[in-house]
């Protein structure tokens, strides 16, 4: 059945976790294995982690939006910030680049993303923002 969810929610690291279940409780009417699950979760912990941390560098004030839609098989997870952008997309998307040496990031989100997923999209403008569209 096709079905879509819109959530926005502050820039804050505790709504990771709340972004992490919200998803997952809409994919669970797909019937999902725990391993899948596992993985959207992952994801979007990932992905929803990066706009808080470099999107936005942890200023709490700011807006993450995540659409989330099912067809059929399909899952398409959107998830955008309006924050500072990335600058070199295929920089950052390289196993092991972080622009952030300094806080222990170990530069593997986006590869995660990409591993953990069928397509992963980065769509960035320095300034405005970044949004990344996933589908599985
Ligand atoms: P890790 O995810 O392993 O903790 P990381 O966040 O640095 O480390 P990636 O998630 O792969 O690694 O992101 C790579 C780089 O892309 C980041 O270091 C950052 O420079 C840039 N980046 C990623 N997401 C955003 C975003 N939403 N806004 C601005 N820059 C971003
Ligand atoms: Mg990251």
């Amino acid at each position: 059945m096709n079905n879509e969810m819109n959530i926005t929610f502050k820039s804050i690291s505790a709504n990771e976790a709340f972004a992490r279940i919200s998803v997952a409780a809409f994919v669970s009417s797909l019937d999902p294995t725990l391993e899948e699950i596992n993985e959207i979760k992952t994801v979007v912990s990932e992905a929803v982690t990066n706009a808080i941390i470099h999107g936005y560098e942890e200023n709490p004030h700011q807006t993450i939006a995540i659409t989330c839609t099912l067809s059929e098989d399909n899952l398409t997870v959107i998830i955008e910030d309006f924050g500072l952008g990335i600058n070199n997309i295929d920089l950052a998307k390289q196993p092991l680049y972080t622009s952030k040496p300094e806080l222990e990031r170990s530069g593997m989100g986006f590869t995660i993303m990409e591993n953990f997923m069928d397509k992963v999209e980065i769509h960035s403008v320095p300034d405005e923002g970044t949004k990344v569209t996933m589908v599985k």
